[in-house]
């Protein structure tokens, strides 16, 4: 049974103020933006409605390449050379250009949050009147707000499911170890989408996800973790959106799956919320710093997500696709491109989309300065 750390009834106290730039939602968007203001002087408060860490969003997989890059390798689990595709008639094995890893999300958001230097309080965003954010413990004010709130965009205009661009995941984590990371390309589990077995040490992550929002996982889920012999305990599931959209609107910044950040074929998320977190990050460093004004780091960083925008059309054109190829014709498919120089070539591209580097590429986090923040309107 789960324990629940987050502050209930009469320990919710009152939370009201002002702050330099107020971060609602405390995944991997939130605290990958926040991570980046570290020592500029602002005052940064982030909030969710559940402690740091307390609530699993996803399977935790992400290239390790990423983890290296923002020092998060104490949270590391388990490492795949190799992809395993599995169809009805055959199975492919992709000998990967870089490795992929699992990791322990309890863990990485610790990490994440130590390399912050910013104040938390657990609270539930419900909407916001300009730049004042509601919240179940009183209202919130901040020059620059940010919503990392994931798919629902409480802070804009948000989506409704069914009727909405979105896939849907879940997924079991039974006790256990495996050696291979695999994915199932097969209509018994999932008529649009696909499933899957990703091991972390101890446990492994078994899932399906669907990108029509309509087909329910649960019975697949149930079924694939039992055609693997595994337990279907511990569930863990939600919406994923699978288009991009507008990251500034409104006065308000969106990262992660509130931008629609994830890459619509593959379901990756992490990794894009921590790009297009950083990239964020870097615009609200300057603004807190005085050197660009609020409007100007909403069009830049706007302009910025904007321009991965033909990216993620092809990837959404790729995901509408590959379930209308007849099973033979896909197992094929998967043979010609099992060839080293595709997948070296194919991965390479795909993991450019939001290369690790970027982690690297901006200003350094300086050490902390006693200054006053300067946040400009
Ligand atoms: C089953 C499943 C498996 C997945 N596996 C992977 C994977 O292996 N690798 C990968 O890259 N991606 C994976 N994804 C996608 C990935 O989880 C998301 O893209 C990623 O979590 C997005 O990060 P985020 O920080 O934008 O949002 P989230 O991780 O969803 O975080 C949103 C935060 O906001 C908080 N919040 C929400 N509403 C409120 C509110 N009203 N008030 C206060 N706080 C609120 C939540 O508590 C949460 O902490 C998976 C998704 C699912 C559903």
């Amino acid at each position: 049974m789960p324990t629940r750390r987050t502050k209930r009834g009469a320990s919710r106290t009152p939370l009201t103020g002002d702050v330099d730039v107020l971060v609602c939602g405390a995944s991997f968007a939130g605290l990958a933006l926040a991570r980046e203001l570290r020592g500029s002087g602002a005052r940064v408060l982030v909030v969710d409605r559940y402690d740091i860490g307390e609530r699993q969003t996803s399977a935790c997989g992400i290239p390790t390449e990423w983890l290296r890059a923002m020092d998060l390798m104490g949270a590391h689990r388990q490492a795949f050379g190799r992809l395993v595709v599995h169809t009805p008639s055959r199975t492919a094995r992709f000998e990967l250009p870089w490795t992929f890893s699992t990791f322990d999300y309890p863990e990485l958001c610790r990490l994440l949050w130590e390399q912050a230097e910013a104040d938390f309080e657990t609270a539930t965003v419900n909407g916001r009147t300009g730049n004042t954010v509601h919240t179940d413990r009183g209202d919130l004010s901040a020059p620059v707000v940010v919503d990392a709130l994931g798919w629902r965009r409480v802070l804009g205009r948000g989506y409704q499911p069914p009727d909405a661009p979105l896939s849907r995941g879940l997924e079991v984590h039974p006790w256990g170890a495996g050696d291979e990371m695999e994915i199932w390309i097969d209509r018994r589990y999932v008529p649009a989408g696909y499933g899957w077995s990703f091991p972390a040490q101890d446990e492994v992550r078994i899932g399906v996800g669907s990108f029509d929002p309509r087909f329910h996982v649960k019975d697949t889920t149930v079924l694939l973790a039992e055609d693997l012999e595994r337990d279907a305990v511990r569930y863990q599931g939600n919406w994923i959106p699978h288009k991009l959209r507008d990251a500034s609107e409104d006065g308000v910044f969106f990262v992660g799956d509130s931008a629609g950040h994830c890459l619509p074929l593959t379901a990756e998320g992490i990794r894009t919320a921590f790009y297009f977190g950083i990239a964020c990050g870097r615009e609200l460093r300057s603004v807190v710093e005085g050197r660009q004004s609020v409007a100007e780091a909403l069009t830049r960083y706007g302009d910025f997500s904007a321009s991965h925008e033909w990216k993620f059309r092809w990837m959404l054109r790729a995901q509408r696709l590959v379930p209308r190829v007849p099973p033979r014709a896909l197992a094929g498919a998967l043979r010609a491109m099992e060839a080293r120089r595709f997948v070296a070539w194919s991965f390479g591209h795909y993991l450019a989309i939001a290369p690790p580097e970027f982690a690297g590429s901006g200003p350094r986090p300086r050490a902390a300065a006693p200054q006053p923040a300067r946040a400009a309107a």
